[in-house]
């Protein structure tokens, strides 16, 4: 995700931060070169402009000028403005308080992922929200539609309405709120019938069904890779039916990132959320500080805990949390890192969500090596003493001899370990002085 944009921000970033002063024509220059790194990213022209305007003047301010450290406000100015331009810091979350049954409609372009979005939200809200869920399809256009939706429910243990051939979407919609209200579910989703192209009878469509159903939520599931067509197709829906967010799929597979980067300001619709995948919990709460984090190289270390407190022991979790917070990190906790990224399914999924781990992944992919590593490096840690855990620093050529032997390996992957470490160890520190970390204090108290 935003793998060139990132990479370029990335190099103007290390330019401003390697001199010890700036003047105006630096900071300019810095600008062109991000205004052409987010065009290439395919952010909207007059959105890219504004981004521009407003990072410009705040950062050839002499206060910013004159500082101690002008590179490292320019990256902080940058990033502030990011997170304003993918949503702001107030995270979006879904509207699910209103009197049960709670309608959630989705809507969207035929194979935009909104079947499988339908069945990974409804499977989202019963586990995080802990809610009663049921699903409806309404689409009756598409051969063999509300069979995959049942399916998917299977797959997702939430309910969905029998399927009455011939029924037309306003009756099914009618049907499933009378079984949602007799069955006491909390949030019934509405999976509507999509299209190739945005016309005329299916806003119509959406109209009558949205005014049968009154939904809470009307959520556009847009695919990111289609980048602009995504915003413009945001657009058109917004002026028929009133959409109250923006699902993004296809996520993990979109290196540039301009549908999420353009998304807000040219539609005023919030990204609640962004699907990562095909399987049906590769869906992620959007939250623009924490996407700017990602994109500037911070690392998504709050998304990462998240994912963490969900696959493994919350007492872990809360424990790394915390180390993070304060900027400490050491071999105990790298080994707490490696092990829950065997349970979150490998180093592929994580890349890029932790600080440091890119170039680290980079690395490994560079000497041939892969998952086993894992293993492998948690072998090592396990062949250490408490003190060395705990101090790496102590780690010396004899001992690093014993523990590649014990450990079955060589001392070089012994010595790639550490310096992974370092690294991270660095990149911590590094959030912890950009005060990155606030969600994370506020979640964990
Ligand atoms: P619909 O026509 O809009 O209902 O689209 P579907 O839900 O049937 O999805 C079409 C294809 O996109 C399926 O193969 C899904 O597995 C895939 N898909 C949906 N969301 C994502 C996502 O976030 N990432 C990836 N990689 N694939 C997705």
């Amino acid at each position: 995700m935003f793998d060139n944009l990132s990479d370029r921000l990335g190099n103007v970033f290390d330019r401003l931060r390697g001199r010890g002063s700036l003047n105006e024509a630096d900071v300019r220059e810095a600008m062109r070169e991000i205004r052409v790194a987010l065009l290439e990213a395919d952010v909207a022209l007059p959105v890219a402009r504004r981004f521009i305007d407003a990072v410009t003047e705040k950062a050839v301010g002499q206060d910013v000028l004159r500082s101690v450290t002008p590179g490292q406000q320019v990256v902080k100015i940058v990033h502030d403005e990011l997170v304003e331009m993918l949503g702001g810091q107030e995270h979006q979350g879904l509207l699910l308080e209103a009197k049960p049954p709670v309608v959630v409609m989705m809507v969207g372009l035929q194979g935009s992922g909104k079947t499988t979005t339908t069945a990974k939200l409804a499977k989202y809200i019963r586990e995080r929200h802990g809610k009663k869920a049921m699903m409806a399809s309404l689409d009756v256009a598409r051969p063999a539609a509300q069979e995959q939706l049942a399916v998917l429910g299977e797959q997702v243990d939430v309910a969905t309405l029998p399927i009455v051939k011939g029924q037309q979407p306003v009756d099914i919609a009618r049907r499933a709120i009378e079984s949602a209200k007799l069955q006491a579910v909390d949030v019934l989703m509405l999976d509507t019938a999509g299209r190739l192209h945005v016309d005329q009878a299916l806003m119509d469509e959406m109209k009558a069904v949205a005014g049968v159903s009154n939904p809470t939520e009307v959520l556009l599931v847009v695919d990111s890779l289609t980048g602009q067509d995504a915003v413009n197709v945001a657009q058109s829906f917004s002026g028929e039916v009133p959409l109250t967010g923006v699902v993004l799929t296809r996520m993990d597979g979109d290196a540039r990132g301009g549908a999420a980067l353009s998304m807000r300001a040219v539609t005023g619709k919030p990204i609640k959320f962004a699907g990562t995948g095909e399987k049906l919990d590769a869906i992620e709460a959007f939250h623009a500080g924490r996407v700017a984090d990602r994109i500037l190289g911070m690392g998504d270390v709050v998304s990462l805990v998240e994912k963490a407190a969900a696959t493994v022991k919350e007492e872990d979790a809360e424990h790394l949390a915390k180390r993070m917070a304060k900027g400490q990190f050491d071999l105990n906790d790298l080994r707490m890192q490696l092990r829950q990224m065997q349970n979150m399914g490998g180093l592929g999924m994580l890349a890029g969500m932790m600080p440091g781990m890119k170039k680290a992944k980079a690395a490994m992919a560079e000497s041939g090596m892969d998952d086993k590593v894992l293993v492998h490096m948690d072998a090592i840690i396990g062949s250490m003493t408490a003190k060395e855990r705990a101090r790496p620093e102590l780690m010396n050529a004899k001992r690093k001899k014993r523990v590649a032997a014990g450990s079955g390996t060589q001392v070089q992957d012994v010595n790639k370990l550490l310096k992974m470490h370092q690294e991270m160890a660095r990149a911590m520190k590094q959030i912890k002085k950009m005060g990155g970390l606030k969600g994370l204090a506020a979640m964990f108290g």
